[in-house]
C-alpha cells in the first residue's frame, strides 16, 4: 500500500510519527474551519475567522513601520475590504491584478480604516465563482516540508483508497452488549465532517464519531495490554512460601515502630504472589513517607531465608546509599550479607564484589543502574525490587529481569512508586500489573503545613529559619540551579549557600547538587543525617526517596516552575518524624494561569492521590509517569481524564473480546500496532 505516498513524503510523515496508512488516518485534525460558505460583510464579528470573496480594485505597498502589502477588494455588495500582508514575495504582489477575483480566508478586524483581513490564505482567479468545499476543512498538525494542503491531500487519497476501505470494512462489528465498532465511518466523519455536525463539538472532539474512535483506540490499547499480561503470567519463577521466618521476626522485633495495618496487608499480598510459582509483577504504591521500604524488605526475607538473592535498585546513588545503610542496620544481627554496587565502587573492590555476587556470597545487593549495566552475574536472583520505578525505563527493568533469569526461572519483580497512579491510568498503562496500595500513613505523623511566599519577601524567611535552627530543627533549601546563569534569572545553590554562610554565621550549612562527586555527596548526606549540617542547600537531587526524619522545614525556590508531583515529592522529604513540619514555597510574581493552579492545588492538598489526579489532568500521562518510554502504545485521541468512562467500558469489553472473540482481538490489535515496535512488558 506504499503507493499512497511517495518515498519523500513517507520520510516527512515519519517525522510526524506516521509510518503507515493507519497512522495517517489516526493523524486527526486539531481543529476544523468552516469554508463552506462566504461571510457577509454586515455579519463580521471582530477577530472572527471567515471566508470572503471579491474583485481586486488595486494593490499597493505602503510603509507602516515596515513594508505592508495592501490589496483593496470589493465584495458582491460593493463593500470594501483590505487584505494586509506583512511578509510577502514579489510573486505574491504580482498575482493581485485589478480585475481579477480573490477568495480569502482569515481573521477580520474592524478598525479606523475599515474592514481588514490580516495575512489571509488566498486564491486568485479570473472568475468570480469559486468552488467552495462541501465539508468543513480539517486542519492538521504539519511539519517542515509537508504543509497543510499536502497532508489534506494525502489523507483524502488514503480515505478513498479501495484497499484501505476494504481493510477497514473488515472491522465493522457489533457484538451483543458492546458498543459498535466502525472505524471506517468514524474516520470518514472525522476527516471530512458533514455540515450537519456542530463545529464547536467537532473542535472539542465531542462528536459521536470522535467518541467512537476514542473507544476504538482505548479498546485496542486494552486488548494489547491484556495480551502482554497473559504473556507475563506464563513466565515462571521460584516458589517462596510465606513464612514467619527468623529474619523477619528479628527485623520486626527491633523496629522502633509497629507496622500499620495497610503495611501488613500489602506484605501479605506480595507474599502470596511469591508463593505461586508464577512470576510476580507487582507495583507497590504508597504516598511519600508511607513506609514502602520496610514492606519490601520484610517480604524479601522469604526469599533471602531460602538462600536466594535479592536485588534492590534505586535511581540515585544518594538513595542507594541510604538504603544500604539502613539494610546493614536491619540485617546487622543476621547472616544476610548486604552489599552496595554503584558506579562509585571501583577497582579491586568492584572485582571482588562482582565475584561475590556471582558465587552467591552476597545475598542482598543494593545498587543503582550499575546493577544491570555492568558485567554483573547473579548466582540465583529470586527477587528484584525497583524503588521509584518511574525513574527507570521499561528496558532497564527488563534487562535486570533477564540478567537474573536462571534456566526457565525469572526473578520475581516488585516495583515501588510514590507517584500514586490514578485509576484510569492504572487501568491503561499499568493494566498488566498487579497493584498493592499502602493506604494509610504511619500514625505518628503530623500533617505538614504548607506556606506560599512571594519572592519579594524572601529575606524575611531568614528570621523564620533562625528560629527553626534554634529549635534544633533541620532545613532543606531547594534551588533550581547549581550555579548562577546569565540566561536564567533563577536562584542557584552556590550563591544561596554563600549568602547563608554570611547571614547565619552560627549555623552549620552545607550544599549538595548533582555535579558533585559521589563520595562528596555521601559525605554531605551523612553529615546531614548526623546533624553536623543543619541547613542543606540543594538542587532537586534530594527529590526522591531521601529519608531524614529530623528535617522539618523544606523551602522550595521558584516553586512556580515545578510540576505537581515534583513539589509533592520534595515536600514529602519533611514530616517524616515526630516534629511538626513546614514546607515553604517561594514563588515569583506574575504567575501563569497554569502555575497559579498548581500552587493552589499543592497548597490545598496533602493527599498524594488527589495531587496525582490533578497532575494527570494538567500534564497528561506522557509527562507525568514517563509513559512515552513505557513501551505501551500512547493514546492519540482518547484522554484518560476526560474519557474515564470510556476507559472503564473498553477495559471491560477487552476482557470479553479476549474470551469470546480471540481471533478478532488479535487481528484488531495487529491493525493498530502491527508496524510499531512496542516492548512487551
Ligand atoms: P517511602 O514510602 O516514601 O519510601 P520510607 O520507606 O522511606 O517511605 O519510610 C519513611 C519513614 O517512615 C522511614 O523513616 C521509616 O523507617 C518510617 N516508617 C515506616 N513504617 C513506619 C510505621 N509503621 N510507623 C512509623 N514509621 C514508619
Ligand atoms: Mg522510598
Amino acid at each position: 500500500m506504499k503507493s499512497l505516498f511517495t518515498n519523500h513524503q513517507a520520510s516527512l510523515l515519519e517525522k510526524l510519527g506516521i509510518f503507515n496508512w493507519f497512522d495517517l488516518l489516526m493523524h486527526i485534525p486539531v481543529r476544523y474551519e468552516d469554508r463552506t460558505k462566504l461571510k457577509n460583510t454586515s455579519d463580521f464579528q471582530d477577530g472572527e475567522l471567515c471566508l470572503i470573496s471579491g474583485g481586486i480594485l488595486k494593490s499597493e505597498i505602503v510603509f507602516r513601520g515596515r513594508r505592508n502589502l495592501i490589496v483593496h477588494i470589493a465584495d458582491i455588495n460593493g463593500n470594501q475590504i483590505f487584505l494586509r500582508f506583512v511578509n510577502f514575495y514579489p510573486n505574491q504582489v504580482k498575482q493581485f491584478q485589478p480585475g481579477k477575483f480573490v477568495l480569502a480566508y482569515g481573521s477580520v478586524k474592524k478598525n479606523l480604516i475599515g474592514i481588514e483581513m490580516i495575512h489571509p490564505e488566498v486564491s486568485v482567479s479570473d472568475s468570480p465563482m469559486f468552488e467552495l468545499p462541501k465539508t468543513y476543512t480539517p486542519i492538521y498538525p504539519t511539519t517542515a516540508g509537508l504543509g497543510q494542503k499536502m497532508i489534506q491531500k494525502i489523507i483524502n487519497k488514503t480515505l478513498n483508497s479501495e484497499e484501505v476501505i476494504s481493510q477497514l470494512q473488515g472491522y465493522i462489528l457489533k457484538f451483543k452488549n458492546m458498543r459498535e465498532l466502525d472505524l471506517l465511518n468514524a474516520f470518514i466523519n472525522i476527516h471530512k465532517p458533514k455540515k450537519i455536525e456542530n463545529i464547536i463539538d467537532l473542535n472539542h472532539y465531542k462528536t459521536s464519531h470522535h467518541e467512537s474512535l476514542k473507544y476504538a483506540e482505548l479498546l485496542a490499547q486494552q486488548i494489547f495490554l491484556k495480551f502482554s499480561r497473559n504473556k507475563n503470567v506464563q513466565k515462571i519463577s521460584q516458589v517462596f512460601l510465606s513464612s514467619n521466618n527468623h529474619l523477619k521476626k528479628l527485623i520486626q522485633s527491633e523496629l522502633p515502630f509497629s507496622l500499620t495495618q495497610s503495611q501488613i496487608n500489602v506484605i501479605e499480598e506480595i507474599e502470596k504472589d511469591l508463593s505461586t510459582g508464577k512470576c510476580m509483577y507487582r507495583l507497590l504504591q504508597g504516598d511519600v513517607g508511607s513506609g514502602k521500604t520496610i514492606v519490601a524488605i520484610l517480604a524479601a526475607t522469604n526469599v533471602l531465608y531460602k538462600n536466594y538473592q535479592v536485588a534492590f535498585m534505586a535511581p540515585t546513588e544518594i538513595l542507594a546509599n541510604q538504603h544500604f545503610e539502613k539494610f546493614i542496620d536491619w540485617f546487622g544481627k543476621t547472616n544476610v550479607k548486604v552489599e552496595l554496587l554503584t558506579g562509585n565502587v571501583k577497582g579491586n573492590r568492584r572485582k571482588t564484589l562482582l565475584e561475590e555476587i556471582e558465587n552467591g556470597a552476597v545475598n542482598l545487593i543494593v545498587g543503582t543502574h550499575a546493577l544491570f549495566q555492568e558485567n554483573v552475574k547473579f548466582n540465583n536472583l529470586g527477587l528484584c525490587i525497583i524503588d521509584e520505578q518511574h525513574r527507570f525505563g521499561v528496558k532497564q527493568r527488563l534487562d535486570l529481569m533477564n540478567k537474573g533469569k536462571k534456566s526457565q526461572y525469572f526473578p520475581h519483580q516488585l516495583m515501588m512508586s510514590a507517584t500514586p497512579i490514578p485509576r484510569t491510568l492504572s487501568m491503561s498503562y499499568f493494566a498488566d500489573l498487579e497493584v498493592s496500595t499502602i493506604k494509610e500513613m504511619p500514625k505518628n505523623r503530623i500533617p505538614i503545613k504548607t506556606k506560599l511566599i512571594r519572592e519579594s519577601r524572601r529575606l524575611e524567611l531568614i528570621e523564620i529559619l533562625k528560629k527553626e535552627l534554634m529549635k534544633q530543627n533541620q532545613i532543606y533549601w531547594v534551588c533550581p540551579l547549581i550555579e548562577e546563569s546569565d540566561k536564567l534569572n533563577l536562584k542557584d545553590v552556590t550563591n544561596t549557600y554563600e549568602d547563608f554562610v554570611k547571614f547565619l554565621p552560627d549555623s552549620e550549612i552545607g550544599f549538595i547538587h548533582g555535579r558533585m562527586k559521589e563520595s562528596e555527596k555521601d559525605h554531605v548526606m551523612q553529615n546531614f543525617i548526623n546533624k553536623k549540617i543543619n541547613l542543606l542547600v540543594a538542587t532537586t537531587v534530594i527529590e526522591v526517596g531521601v529519608d531524614v526524619p529530623n528535617a522539618s522545614v523544606m523551602v522550595i525556590e521558584h516553586a512556580e516552575r515545578m510540576g505537581l508531583s515534583q513539589l509533592h515529592q520534595l515536600r514529602g522529604r519533611v514530616g517524616r518524624g515526630h516534629k511538626e513540619s513546614t514546607c515553604i514555597l517561594i514563588f515569583k510574581e506574575n504567575l501563569s494561569e497554569n502555575a497559579k493552579e498548581r500552587l493552589q492545588i499543592i497548597y490545598e492538598n496533602i493527599d498524594g492521590f488527589v495531587i496525582a489526579e490533578n497532575d494527570l489532568r494538567i500534564r497528561g500521562p506522557g509527562e507525568m509517569i514517563g509513559t512515552r518510554q513505557s513501551g505501551i502504545p500512547n493514546l492519540k485521541v482518547a484522554n484518560l481524564v476526560e474519557d474515564a468512562d470510556l476507559v472503564e467500558e473498553a477495559h471491560h469489553d477487552a476482557e470479553t473480546y479476549l474470551k469470546e472473540h480471540q481471533v478478532f482481538a488479535k487481528s484488531y490489535c495487529k491493525l493498530w500496532f502491527e508496524h510499531k515496535n512496542y516492548l512487551r512488558i
